[in-house]
């Protein structure tokens, strides 16, 4: 028999016309993220009706299916589903079973909910619970009902088929991704950006990236690490494109046309200026950075207004507010912080001033980074970054499901 999972939609709920788009595209990516895990045509499909999607896979594969669970964004949660056929006493049995699973995962208390979409069902959803409430507390006496703060809540759905579960895992939340258009993620090797590229893909935004290198000052090694953080973001947005200009000669003209204190506030500013140029040639529709107010001190409001200046797309900053022990939590939780913490320098700590400007002055940061006209050297830059593409389906594999 097929395990049978379903999932529950979060804020995508809230969306009104648009509803049914946002629901295609969650499908799709569910298809996609299936595909990637070689799951294209081994037993499984995905369905969507009236709120709810249902995955059917056979047993073995269904590992495969909660990974794929688990990076999917825009669901509020998942769980295997018993399924059944629309009678009192089938739905009745299935609850009792779940009952039991509970109580044999050490829960003591329960409440039933339920739905009924079929109005033809002999029982309504307060019948269901009043019953199904005494057929799980006779069978498993250990089990007590709590309406008021249950350890598990047993969800009755009377649809096509009768489903009974308990929602036991909870999902990525936010918005599907590819709603929200594409953006370009400035991405250090660091512990924040990565968490950045989650944050605002979680809200529904593809992403692309940029890493700036400054080889050999930075060596391969530290590629290698963006790289990896590249994949392990790219298994949760379906798929980024990592371009890696070598960004030494700027850094180097940099260091030698302005005074040490101001180097910190000119690089954010070439990196803003490379990073938009190549954004624009790419379609993408803003940049994204791991800036946290304050944490360091290209990071102050000033500096950072500095830091965008000279540019007109907008520079999304989704850890703005956030702080540092939440953003390692968040970097646990996705699965980059071991790679971010991996020893090898970033290009501006090589290059970081002892006593840097904290407070930059918006018209004199502009005229300072005017003089130091970086723009062939930025070009150049960019002309001969290589690119790599990170978590995308080879496209033999990408089949339906
Ligand atoms: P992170 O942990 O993301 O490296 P950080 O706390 O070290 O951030 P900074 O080094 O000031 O802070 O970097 C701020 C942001 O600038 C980074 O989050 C990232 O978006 C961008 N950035 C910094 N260095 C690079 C780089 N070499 N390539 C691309 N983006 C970078
Ligand atoms: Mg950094």
């Amino acid at each position: 028999m097929n395990t049978i999972y379903i999932l529950k939609p979060g804020e995508l709920t809230l969306k009104g016309g648009n509803r049914n788009a946002f629901e295609r595209i969650l499908i799709r990516n569910l298809r996609k993220l299936l595909n990637l895990r070689g799951l294209a045509g081994s037993g499984e499909r995905v369905e969507g009706s009236g709120g709810r999607f249902f995955v059917h896979c056979p047993p073995q594969t269904a590992p495969r299916v909660e990974d794929a669970l688990n990076h999917l964004f825009g669901i509020s949660g998942w769980a295997r589903t018993r399924s059944c056929e629309k009678r009192v006493e089938t739905l009745l049995a299935a609850c009792v079973d779940e009952g039991k699973e509970l109580y044999r995962q050490g829960l003591r208390s329960f409440k039933i909910e339920a739905r009924r979409t079929d109005k033809a069902f002999p029982l309504d959803s307060y019948g269901i619970r009043v019953k199904a409430g005494q057929a799980v507390q006779e069978a498993v006496p250990g089990l007590a009902v709590d309406v008021h703060s249950p350890q598990a809540v047993i969800q009755v759905e009377i649809r096509e088929k009768t489903y009974v579960y308990s929602l036991s895992q909870t999902g990525l939340r936010g918005l599907p991704v590819g709603t929200a258009g594409r953006g370009l993620l400035l991405l250090s090797g660091g512990i924040d950006s990565p968490v950045a590229g989650f944050r605002i893909a979680s809200r529904g935004m593809g992403l692309d990236a940029i890493y700036f290198h400054a080889f050999p000052y930075t060596g391969e090694e530290a590629r290698q690490k963006v790289l990896r953080l590249t994949e392990i973001l790219a298994a949760y947005t379906l798929g980024i494109r990592l371009w890696t200009p070598g960004f030494t000669e700027v850094q180097q003209r940099i260091k030698t046309g302005v005074k040490e204190e101001w180097t910190t506030v000119m690089l954010r500013m070439a990196m803003m200026e490379a990073a938009e140029k190549l954004a624009l040639r790419i379609r993408a529709k803003c940049l994204v950075t791991g800036d946290s107010l304050s944490q360091v001190a290209s990071q102050t409001v000033e500096n950072l207004n500095c830091a965008e200046s000279l540019i007109q797309l907008p520079v999304l900053r989704p850890l703005i507010g956030a702080d540092k022990e939440e953003i390692i939590r968040l970097a646990r939780s996705i699965g980059t912080y071991e790679t971010s913490i991996l020893p090898y320098e970033d290009c501006c700590v090589l290059f970081s001033p002892t006593h840097p400007v904290l407070r930059g002055r918006v018209d004199e940061a502009q005229t300072l980074y005017k003089q130091l006209d970086l723009t062939e050297e930025i070009d150049r830059a960019l002309s001969g970054a290589p690119v790599e593409k990170c978590g995308f389906l080879p496209p033999a594999t990408a089949a339906p499901t």
